[in-house]
């Protein structure tokens, strides 16, 4: 009972913009005036709401709010989502905001149609095809790259934001960065695992000035309870509100960018290697119109994102091999036991990542339309053992178009791939049918360390991204640094229409790990019958061609015991992704689901709850 008043207060307070009750604890001194007050830890944290009028999954309650008020006011699912990603710039800043770029994938109700938008960082003009190797030509250390100005690639979310009102949305940028503004001038008030996450980073931000003094006041992280305001980046929201994202792409944003790439104010006595990027760079950002990777699983049409995401292709892949193990069984993925389900699963992903590992990156003539067929599935599930694990690494396959039953296995180890483990997702519905899966990042937890002097947010290290070296020996990598080039993503935002109708949005943080969880999502949703919100805090595993990460409940369970003397190799991942999805079992009924635990709990919330 007082959970359902409590849900219903949450979804009806017209929020973020009113002021809310802080403990006393937040204030040493007297309470700020009003409208100085800070916004939205009153709002429960609240994983999974169902309902009608639109709904919203994210990471953070505050973000979540902001995108149900838009909803609430007639905006679309693209409105609430660029409202409430720009609020995550302020509230989840080491996971993503306008330093970073992303993937945004669109059901257009009026259109009938699904489009996205790759707005993935671009490697500067200077970048070549060695800048990430050291003077003796091995791969430059992985963390001395991470925090540069050399791993800092063009960002693309404002980009992503712009191009998503101007096809898809109804109100202007000036509004839709008003909420992130606010939020950033009255500030919120720190919880655990913000303060955590700073703490975790605060040897690396402490090697620059600027970053120090947002995240680390007094020399120390940001504690729970201690409301941040972020003035810096606020005058960064208003100027992006008169003046539109030129104050970026070639305004004074852009300028500080580029000085800070190539001249990272660090603190005295520390040096990081430096970038090359200039405004002709920032000025010949474009964010992307592409048409999505489409596939089918079990009758119904997946969608996801294309090159250079890997996501959209791994992830269909993952689903094409989970029919063929059906077929090869007889067993619906559905009739299996815990046991079987995630053997094939794990067995799924790793053939997914030997083909992503080989074959996929920012370049022309990617085979992913072969990669995707159903004939290099039946191809490729022919190394499949219902009763044992394939020896890891999996060879990759070879999609060219001859198909047999079973064809010959290249050679080829993968060598080890520098991907990080942060990024979120956000997924949005609205009441008219459309819907928004978004996910966006600044790769690592907390991107290049560097916040740009005077403006307030941090800056991506997503070139880190690129293989530093060619990752299998004796064959061409097609995710080598160049000019212009945007580096490979994992990450999967992912929409699932049935004869035409959306049913399930899905995506997911956390590197490679994105493509394993949003499958594992799917999959638990669509054939294990679990809830949404049961399918998201489900405990994970992720085969990418390696040791197997698994979450310690699973590894310590009956399950972990059985897949182990099945042969899968497995290392304990204390918590494998953060992820979001909405399901709309019905026209005009949403479930909004996000973490129930991981990352201190995510926020799922609809505009006109129903229990
Ligand atoms: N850079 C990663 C990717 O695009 C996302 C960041 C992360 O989650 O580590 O796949």
């Amino acid at each position: 009972m007082t959970r359902t008043v409590t849900l219903a207060l949450a979804a009806a307070l017209p929020l973020l913009l009113t002021p809310a009750l802080v403990p006393a604890s937040a204030h040493a001194s007297p309470p700020p005036a009003k409208d100085r007050e800070p916004v939205g830890h009153e709002l429960p944290h609240t994983a999974t709401m169902s309902g009608r009028g639109g709904a919203v999954a994210s990471v953070d309650p505050v973000a979540s709010q902001v995108a149900i008020d838009v909803l609430e006011r007639g905006g679309t699912a693209a409105d609430a989502a660029v409202a409430a990603t720009a609020a995550l710039n302020v509230v989840e800043p080491y996971a993503t905001g306008m330093g970073g770029g992303g993937f945004f994938v669109y059901y257009d109700a009026k259109k009938k149609r699904v489009q996205t938008i790759d707005g993935r960082e671009t490697a500067p003009a200077s970048l070549h095809e060695k800048s990430f190797l050291g003077p003796d030509g091995k791969p430059m250390d992985f963390d001395t790259a991470v925090n540069s100005g050399l791993s800092v690639g063009v960002p693309g979310n404002l980009a992503i934001w712009q191009q998503a009102l101007d096809r898809f949305g109804t109100r202007s940028l000036r509004q839709s960065l008003a909420p992130a503004q606010r939020i950033a001038e009255r500030g919120f008030v720190v919880d655990e695992a913000f303060s955590a996450a700073t703490a975790e980073n605060a040897e690396r931000f402490a090697q620059f000035p600027a970053t120090a003094a947002v995240f680390l006041p007094g020399g120390k992280p940001v504690q729970p309870g201690h409301v941040l305001r972020q003035p810096d980046l606020a005058k960064t929201f208003r100027l992006l509100r008169s003046k539109g994202i030129g104050a970026f792409y070639d305004g004074p944003i852009g300028k500080a960018v580029v000085d800070t790439v190539n001249h990272p104010a660090t603190a005295k006595g520390v040096t990081v290697p430096r970038g090359g990027m200039t405004m002709t760079d920032l000025r010949a950002y474009r964010a992307l119109p592409k048409k999505p990777v489409t596939s089918t699983y079990k009758g119904l049409d997946v969608y996801g994102m294309p090159l250079p995401s890997a996501g959209g292709a791994a992830v269909a892949e993952t689903l094409n091999l989970l029919e063929q193990y059906e077929k090869r069984t007889g067993t619906p993925l559905s009739k299996t036991d815990g046991v079987q389900y995630l053997h094939r699963f794990a067995e799924a992903t790793a053939t997914a990542f030997a083909d992503r590992d080989r074959w996929m990156g920012d370049v022309h003539g990617a085979p992913v339309g072969e990669i995707l067929s159903k004939g290099f599935a039946a191809e490729r599930a022919c190394g499949f053992d219902p009763a044992k694990a394939q020896a890891r690494p999996i060879a990759f396959g070879q999609p060219d178009g001859r198909y047999i039953s079973c064809g010959p296995l290249a050679s080829g180890k993968p060598a080890k791939v520098n991907d990080g483990a942060s990024t979120t997702h956000l997924t949005v519905a609205d009441r008219w049918g459309n819907v928004a899966a978004y996910t966006s990042t600044i790769e690592q937890f907390g991107g290049s360390g560097m916040v740009v002097p005077g403006y307030g947010f941090l800056l991506n290290n997503q070139l880190t991204d690129f293989n530093f070296a060619p990752a299998i020996k004796g064959e061409p990598d097609p995710n080598l640094p160049a000019p212009g080039k945007r580096p490979r993503s994992s990450m999967a935002p992912t929409i699932v229409l049935d004869h035409g109708r959306p049913v399930l949005a899905a995506g997911a943080a956390g590197g490679p790990t994105i493509i394993t969880s949003t499958a594992q999502i799917i999959t638990g949703y669509l054939d294990r019958d679990l809830t949404l919100v049961g399918a998201v805090g489900a405990p994970r595993i992720s085969s990418r061609n390696t040791a197997t990460d698994i979450e310690p409940r699973l590894y310590d369970s009956k399950t972990g015991e059985a897949l182990r003397a099945m042969g899968h190799p497995m290392k304990v991942k204390e918590i494998i992704g953060r992820a979001t999805a909405i399901a709309m079992p019905a026209r005009g009924w949403f479930t909004a689901a996000a973490e129930p635990t991981r990352g201190g709990g995510g926020s799922g919330m609809v505009v006109a709850p129903k229990w």
